[in-house]
């Protein structure tokens, strides 16, 4: 084997086979469909998870072998697509299995297959990944609070197949023939990878739960972050840092794209909340250990709510709006 070949990570020979066969005469034409049409609903016969799950082994071999910018911008593509023109006021993605018309989103159809839940939770975590951009995350936060939790029966023990907001949920416990069933806990495990994770400036923040955050700067530190909140029913979000030993490292918060006027502070001292053009407000400093409860490395950020409307195809005696960031019908 010759050298260059040795230093490639196994399976990216398979990878770079199936990439080439997606583009022959016979093939799905993934990449260039969505580089020339930008459509989903075009590539294929439009089925959703299927497309979605090809989109994110494409992401994994451009993160991690690298290869053709263009498997990244037909991505792209496909998120913007989707984003704008086929996505639900919560998350879900799809009905009857596939990606439709613009704009074509009724409410009952077996709308939001879980499976198709999972795997664009799965897209917007593999490209806020590549990118470090917040837009994908605010995409995570809202599929994750309004379809994705809600498709699980409340005592965990089944998931719902297509999960519509009228209607009964199609909850199955079943194996049998009921694919979101193993979908459904892929996606629960993955919310930790990104709610909370790393990058080369430091920790980043993505979503506002109340727990412990137990991280690895780059350089190796231990960093744990407490957060206390009632978030999204509060916007009020405190926040301990806690590295080992004291570091300088940035804490990048993420200020969703809806909120219209956020606060923030670091040891009671107000700072400018403007978020980055990749929409974090990165806040680096030197912190240090937490070594009294009500004493130093404590910030808390809180932001005010604002409702908005999204317009949907709406059936005439339902009326659905977004107290951001959950929905409400
Ligand atoms: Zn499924």
């Amino acid at each position: 084997m010759v050298g260059d070949q040795a230093a490639q990570p196994s399976g990216s020979y398979s990878c770079q086979y199936i990439l080439r066969a997606w583009e022959q005469p016979n093939g799905p034409h993934i990449v260039s469909t969505l580089l020339t049409a930008k459509r989903v609903n075009k590539v294929g016969n439009g089925k959703a998870y299927e497309m979605l799950s090809c989109l994110n082994g494409a992401l994994e071999y451009y993160r991690t072998v690298g290869g053709d910018r263009q498997l990244l911008d037909a991505c792209l593509n496909a998120w913007q697509d989707i984003v704008a023109k086929r996505l639900y006021l919560t998350g879900a993605a799809s009905y009857g299995e596939l990606f439709h018309d613009d704009y074509d989103l009724p409410n009952v159809a077996n709308v939001g297959e879980t499976c198709v839940t999972v795997t664009w939770l799965q897209f917007n975590a593999q490209l806020l990944r590549l990118t470090g951009e917040a837009r994908f995350a605010d995409q995570l936060e809202k599929v994750v609070l309004n379809q994705f939790l809600g498709a699980q029966r409340p005592d965990g023990t089944a998931w719902g197949y297509y999960v519509q907001m009228e209607g009964k949920k199609p909850y199955s416990d079943s194996l049998d023939g009921h694919c979101c069933l193993s979908s459904g806990p892929r996606g629960v495990a993955l919310i930790p990878t990104f709610a909370a994770s790393t990058d080369a400036d430091g920790v980043v923040l993505n979503l506002y739960y109340a727990g412990t955050a137990r991280l690895t700067l780059c350089d190796g530190t231990p960093v744990s972050l407490t957060t206390e909140t009632r978030y999204p029913s509060d916007g009020r979000i405190r926040i301990v840092v806690n590295p080992t030993v004291p570091k300088t490292f940035a804490v990048k918060v993420r200020i969703p794209a809806w909120c219209r006027s956020a606060s923030l502070a670091v040891n009671g001292n107000q700072l400018v909340a403007k978020p980055a053009a990749d929409g974090y407000v990165a806040l680096q400093r030197t912190w240090t250990a937490v070594i009294r409860s009500n004493s130093i490395s404590r910030w808390s950020l809180a932001w005010l709510s604002a409702i908005t409307t999204i317009r949907e195809r709406l059936r005439s005696n339902t009326a659905r709006s977004s107290f951001v960031p959950m929905s409400l019908s």
